[in-house]
């Protein structure tokens, strides 16, 4: 089965869709990381991000591997090059949706994540997992939070710590300050261009996370399907 979740920057995308995945026995597949990867191979290589022809051939070309997802997130290489730190950077975070804005970026991403998906059991996260890549998913959810408590997070995990975990999790208030505006520049250019924008698919369920804990967004998405109950029962819980 599919399970698609979709959503703005930090609205726990990766952490329900990764906790997801281990509870039904499903491959998690994150397209974000996708897209920074791109990013983050164009920043290496002096491609200015405004060239759509020379970013769409660094995105033609690109091999992207994804090791083993563990506790704190999942290890990502371009053209054999370890990048999992490098693509969480506020560079990257400043040039991903000029890239990903790329009509031609956006077909080689989309073709790697269909392949990724035949091999049939897949949560996927992203922004149009839901209206473009998988739009016949078993499963879709568009997650939303407000955009305070988005940066907040965002802030806490900068900083090492789990804001989902620990609600009285502090951080830095200038730094959260500037987190908030990043994201809501992020959203605003994510859901305004013209190929696959940020947006819910019509049969999506939304889901507010702004007050919800982990477990209790994840009980709400296996709700929503019978065949995701029966996974989630039958892995000892
Ligand atoms: O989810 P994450 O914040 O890692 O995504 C980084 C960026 O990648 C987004 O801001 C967006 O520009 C792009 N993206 C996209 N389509 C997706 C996933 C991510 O355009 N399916």
């Amino acid at each position: 089965m599919i399970v698609a979740i979709d959503g703005p920057a930090g609205s726990g995308k990766s952490t329900v869709a990764r906790a997801l995945a281990a509870r039904c026995g499903l491959t998690y597949l994150d397209t974000g990381a996708m897209y920074r990867a791109v990013t983050a191979e164009c920043l290496r290589l002096g491609v200015d991000v405004a060239d759509q022809a020379a970013v769409a051939a660094v995105a033609r070309d690109i091999r992207i591997d994804f090791g083993p997802v563990l506790e704190g997130g999942q290890s990502v290489s371009a053209n054999g090059r370890d990048v999992t730190t490098e693509i969480r950077t506020p560079e990257v975070d400043r040039n991903v949706s000029a890239v990903s804005a790329v009509p031609a970026v956006r077909e080689a991403m989309v073709a790697l994540q269909r392949k990724a998906g035949e091999t049939g059991d897949v949560v996927a996260e992203g922004r149009d997992i839901g209206t473009v890549v998988f739009p016949a998913a078993e499963v879709k959810v568009f997650l939303t939070a407000d955009p305070a408590a988005r940066a907040h997070r965002r802030a806490v995990q900068r900083e090492g710590g789990d804001a989902a975990k620990d609600a009285s999790a502090k951080a830095d208030a200038a730094q959260e300050a500037q987190i908030l505006a990043d994201l809501q520049r992020r959203d605003k250019l994510d859901s305004t261009r013209a190929v696959a924008p940020l947006r819910p698919a019509e049969d999506a369920h939304h889901i507010d996370s702004s007050t919800l804990t982990l477990d209790e967004v994840i009980a709400s998405v296996v709700a929503l399907s019978p065949e995701l109950h029966e996974r989630d029962a039958s892995n000892g819980r």
